[in-house]
C-alpha cells in the first residue's frame, strides 16, 4: 500500500513510541531542548516519533506543532490513535475521520463515561467531582494549566479525570467494583482518578505496530517511558527505554525484561540513549 514513509518492504523499518511528560519533556521545564538533537537525527533519518500520551488529541495537536512532530500519535492513555490523513492514504477498518487525520478509537466514548460517572456517584451516594462537571478555572486551579491548556484539557474523548470530595466512611474499593460492574476501569494518577475503558498505552502502541506491519513495514520498535503508566508500551516494543525513577521497575518486578535505563533522565536520557540506538542499530537488528 502507498504511504509516504516508503522504504524498502524488508529493511528493518524503525519506529520511536514516546511517553511526553518526564520522558521527552522535562518533568519541570516542559521543555524538550535536551532531547532536541536525538528528535533532529530521527527526522533526518525518517524514523517516525509517535507520541503516546496521557493529553488530549487538543493538547497535542499543539504540541506536535511546537515539537514539529506530526507523525501518529496515540491520546489519553491509548483510547484514541490517529494517523495523519498525509501519511497514509487508505484507513483500514473501523476509522472515522477528524481534523485532517484517521482516528480509532480503542477507548470508551466519553459520553458514555460521563453517563457511568454520574450513575456511580448516585449509587454509591458519594460527592465526586468530573472533568465535565468543572469550568476551565478550576481545572486551571487544581492543575496549574493556564486557562487555554485547561480548555484543552477538558476536551476529552476516552478518559474522565475525577475527584472524591466527600466518601464517608466507605472504602476505596467499593468505587473500582462499581466501575468493573459497568465494565469500566478506574487509574489512580497523581492528582486524579481516571475512569476509562479496557484502553492503554500498551494495546494502542501494538496496535500501532500491527498497522505498520499491515501496510508492509517490517518493524522493529523503540519504547521510551518514564513511569508506570508507560510500562505497558515498554512491554511490547522490540527495545525499551527506561527514562525515570528506577525504583519504578523494582516495583514492577521484571514485567519488562531488557530495559535499557540510561545515566540521565528525562530528555536528556532520551537524547542519550536514542543517539546511542540510531550509532549502534545495526547490532539491534542482527539480534533480532
Ligand atoms: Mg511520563
Amino acid at each position: 500500500m502507498a504511504d509516504s514513509y516508503g522504504g524498502e518492504a524488508h529493511s528493518p523499518f524503525f519506529i520511536i513510541f514516546t511517553d511526553l511528560d518526564g520522558t521527552l519533556l522535562d518533568n519541570v521545564s516542559y521543555s524538550w531542548k535536551k532531547a532536541e538533537s536525538a528528535v533532529e537525527e530521527c527526522r533526518r533519518h525518517s524514523i517516525p516519533i509517535v507520541l503516546v500520551t496521557s493529553k488530549t488529541r487538543a493538547e497535542l495537536m499543539v504540541l506536535r506543532e511546537a515539537l514539529c512532530i506530526f507523525d501518529p500519535f496515540v491520546t489519553e492513555n491509548g483510547g484514541g490513535v490517529f494517523f495523519p490523513k498525509k501519511r497514509f492514504n487508505r484507513p483500514s477498518e473501523g476509522a472515522d475521520s477528524v481534523d485532517g487525520l484517521w482516528r480509532w478509537s480503542l477507548g470508551v466514548p466519553y459520553s458514555r463515561l460521563v453517563k457511568a460517572f454520574e450513575d456511580m456517584a448516585q449509587e454509591l451516594g458519594w460527592k465526586m467531582k468530573g472533568f465535565s462537571q468543572m469550568t476551565p478555572q478550576e481545572i486551571s486551579r487544581l492543575t496549574g494549566l493556564s486557562i487555554d491548556e485547561a480548555i484543552r484539557a477538558a476536551q476529552r474523548e476516552y478518559d474522565e479525570p475525577f475527584l472524591i470530595l466527600d466518601k464517608g466512611n466507605a472504602p476505596e474499593l467499593d468505587l473500582f467494583e462499581a466501575a468493573k460492574r459497568r465494565n469500566l476501569h478506574i487509574t489512580k494518577g497523581g492528582r486524579f482518578y481516571h475512569l476509562h475503558g479496557r484502553s492503554d498505552k500498551g494495546r494502542a502502541t501494538k496496535w500501532l505496530i500491527e498497522l505498520y506491519r499491515k501496510i508492509g513495514h517490517n518493524v522493529f520498535s523503540i519504547g521510551v517511558g518514564d513511569s508506570e503508566n508507560d510500562l505497558p508500551m515498554l512491554e511490547v516494543v522490540d527495545l525499551a527505554i527506561f527514562v525515570g525513577n528506577p525504583q519504578t521497575l523494582n516495583d514492577a518486578k521484571g514485567r519488562v525484561q531488557d530495559i535499557l535505563v540510561p545515566r540521565e533522565k528525562g530528555p536528556k536520557g532520551w537524547n542519550q540513549a536514542i543517539l546511542n540506538f540510531l550509532k549502534t542499530r545495526e547490532e539491534y537488528v542482527d539480534v533480532k
